[in-house]
């Protein structure tokens, strides 16, 4: 079965075409600076790589070049648009509606618009991409995977904040949590990997991107997580702040006379490892520039650890302690420094890390724990595609006729 995967952005779509029997990806790419200049194609395939560079006004464009190119006689990898059998889509916000994936009738489009004031930059995006699909080919069947779908399972004394209780009657405030369909594949794939019931296990799983956040899991269930009511809160990350006293914000307000957006995008675009550092948002810089002797980008980097340690911690005595901890990411999958740093002492847990395993693990499955550790500490390559792709397959084999 041929199914097609969409992340709509604001100005960008990406899209992966699988065909799920296998597992396999056919084709994959990304339409870039949708209404701006310089807008284009990046596809991808086994054979043969395009790249148009051309005018893309709007989602409904992208999406009609998008599937233009699948059948393109040089570039395609299918015949005809009509073996797609579905259209599964990322979409970022589920509020407290969704609590899987699932299929795009008009009541679930109603509750994705109801949504919009919880993600006001992504839900947006996400409804053009799954509006300009149905303009295109109206009678395919549509999936929605959400981020904080996964999440939906922690309980209120996780996700209550303790505010005035009418915020969160009123105005849905509260925790959501993101990054859930890779917290839940990584999660999954770690206790397959190491042989134990997933439905039975303690993981503790770290997500640790260009975003962050780390999740305590209990039974194949998330009993809590660091992001919160946006990406904001948890973990440093790369330009991101995490946790912080929320009076800074007020302070900045009131004595720096800051703008709520100046504010916004201080703590959002402005902070993290590059607020720190003051040298860079990717990890690989710091970690160079740490080698260097750049002193600042050092102390971002054990900051960085010192916080995932701290979650880490939290999620232990969450949990009652854990079996697996696992990695995923373009840090979480690749830097070793980071790992070892944030896993340092931890021995008292029964945490002990493989050091030269560890070292070695780079963008593969892999068990990086010491024999005598009784945490199983693994990473795992994230696939957030592969889970859009297998729920769409799932939900349309069971409720389209
Ligand atoms: P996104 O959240 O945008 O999907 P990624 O998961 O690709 O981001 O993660 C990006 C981060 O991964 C960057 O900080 C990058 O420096 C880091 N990263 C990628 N490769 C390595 C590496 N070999 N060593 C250390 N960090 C890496």
């Amino acid at each position: 079965m041929i199914i097609m995967v969409l992340n709509s952005g604001s100005s960008s779509v990406k899209y992966q075409l699988f065909n799920i029997d296998k597992e396999e990806v056919l084709a994959k790419g990304i339409v870039e600076r949708i209404g701006l200049d310089g807008s284009r194609l990046k596809h991808i395939t086994e054979r043969k790589d395009l790249f148009i560079e051309r005018e893309i006004n709007d989602h409904d464009e992208a999406v009609e070049l998008i599937l233009k190119v699948l059948v393109d006689e040089d570039y395609g990898v299918i015949n005809d648009i009509k073996e797609i059998k579905a259209v599964g889509h990322r979409v970022v916000h589920g509020g407290e509606y969704f609590t899987e994936s699932s299929l795009i009738t008009e009541e679930v489009m109603k509750r994705l618009e109801e949504c919009i004031p919880l993600a006001p930059l992504h839900n947006p995006a996400n409804i053009m991409g799954i509006k300009a699909m149905s303009k295109i080919l109206p009678e395919i069947p549509q999936v929605a995977v959400f981020d904080t779908s996964f999440h939906q399972t922690i309980p209120n004394y996780a996700f209550l904040y303790a505010l005035p209780y009418e915020l969160y009657e009123k105005q849905k405030i509260r925790r959501y949590g993101f990054h859930g369909t890779s917290h839940r594949y990584v999660s999954k794939r770690a206790a397959q990997l190491v042989k134990m019931d997933y439905n039975k296990v303690k993981i503790i799983s770290a997500h640790l991107g260009n975003g962050a956040s780390i999740t305590a899991i209990s039974g194949g269930k998330s009993m809590d997580t660091s992001m919160g009511y946006t990406p904001l809160e948890g973990l440093v990350m790369g330009t991101r702040s995490g946790d912080l006293d929320p009076a800074i914000p007020v302070a900045l307000l009131r004595e720096k006379k800051m703008s709520a957006t100046s504010i916004d995008n201080l703590l959002n675009k402005k902070s993290g490892v590059l607020g720190i550092s003051g040298i860079s948002s990717d990890m690989r810089d710091l970690e160079k520039a740490a080698l260097n002797g750049e002193k600042r980008a050092e102390l971002a980097l054990t900051i960085y650890a010192y916080r995932l340690k701290k979650y880490i911690g939290a999620y232990l005595a969450v949990l009652g302690g854990a079996d697996i901890i696992v990695f995923t990411g373009g840090i979480g999958e690749n830097s070793s420094f980071i790992r070892e740093k944030a896993l340092e002492g931890l021995d008292f847990f029964g945490i002990i890390l493989d050091k030269e395993k560890n070292k070695k693990a780079k963008k593969k499955e892999v068990d990086i724990s010491d024999k005598d550790s009784k945490v199983r500490i693994l990473v795992v390559p994230t696939n957030e595609e592969l889970v859009i792709a297998r729920d769409t397959r799932e939900i349309i084999e069971r409720e389209v006729k």
